[in-house]
């Protein structure tokens, strides 16, 4: 069945939006955006700020082949803290973006704005120029616009960068789970973390604890963070290792999503008791 809206609710594309799953959610294939799918009710409603953060995130996820995004109002806030933030990982993302649609070395791209701003998380067209002449400033591509459209080509400098390890985590499909390993929270990994990761992200949760291996275990810890797109780090009874990995990877600059049990909350160390905490009694709460 298929009901016409007027717009993509990411990037306000006039376009056909399908209506799927008994009305739940609403099915886009946007030219811009990719395609996903929204809850209804958020068709109409998702605030500015977030829109062009998840148009990024919908059309990386397009061209990476996955699973359509389903976005709702529980998961929303979660998938907007995945998106990068800072200009320089925009632009290595944008960078991956080239990359992406480029079959040789010496080969060069063209790139319309007015269509493909989401490929550096940009919140316009001017932001996406600006972060083309960065990359371009930086020696990572050579660029030169034509009315509309910028002819970009990755040097050889920029071919190095995209195998830099700091940013070998962009792509990838995993999220590190730092957190106490105690019976007494089991079920918040079985029932609260790893759906909420794997059903409502379509990442892969990895807790080092459940992987098989036989590598040196801080080795192995500090390998899965650098390849993990986000780390999730709950603070319940405030183990060291958690502080040590979510610091980790904060320096590598990987997203993390900070959780704490509300009956310790008041212990959080004052180093990042400042950051947003998603507070929770069970594991309804995630
Ligand atoms: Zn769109």
């Amino acid at each position: 069945m298929s009901d016409m809206w007027s717009k993509c609710p990411l990037c306000y594309q006039q376009l056909e939006v399908t209506r799927e799953n008994n009305g739940c959610a609403g099915g886009v294939h946007c030219k811009r955006c990719g395609t996903f799918k929204v809850y209804v009710p958020l068709l109409d409603s998702i605030a500015d700020d977030k829109r062009f953060r998840l148009a990024g995130l919908t059309r990386e996820s397009t061209e990476l082949n996955r699973e359509p995004l389903l976005v709702t109002p529980e998961n929303i806030n979660d998938l907007v803290s995945l998106c990068p933030r800072r200009i320089p990982e925009r632009a290595s993302r944008l960078l991956r973006g080239i990359s992406r649609k480029t079959e040789f070395f010496g080969q060069r791209v063209d790139l319309h704005g007015d269509y493909d701003w989401p490929l550096a998380y940009a919140r316009n067209v001017d932001e996406f120029d600006a972060l083309v002449k960065y990359l371009a400033e930086e020696s990572f591509i050579t660029a030169s616009w034509t009315m509309g459209s910028v002819e970009v080509s990755i040097t050889a400098r920029g071919f190095e960068t995209l195998e830099n390890r700091t940013t070998a985590g962009s792509e990838s499909s995993s999220a590190f789970v730092a957190m106490w390993f105690d019976e007494s929270i089991k079920t918040i990994f079985s029932d609260g973390i790893k759906p909420a990761i794997e059903s409502d992200c379509h990442f892969r949760a990895v807790r080092i604890d459940l992987e098989e291996h036989n590598d040196d275990v801080m080795d192995r810890v500090m390998s899965e963070i650098r390849k993990a797109r986000f780390l999730v780090a709950d603070f319940t009874k405030h183990r060291n290792g958690v502080y040590f990995e979510a610091g980790y990877a904060i320096g590598l600059q990987i997203p993390v999503i900070w959780l704490c049990r509300e009956d310790e909350m008041g212990r959080v160390h004052f180093d990042t008791e400042h950051f947003n905490h998603i507070v929770w009694k069970d594991a309804t709460d995630l």
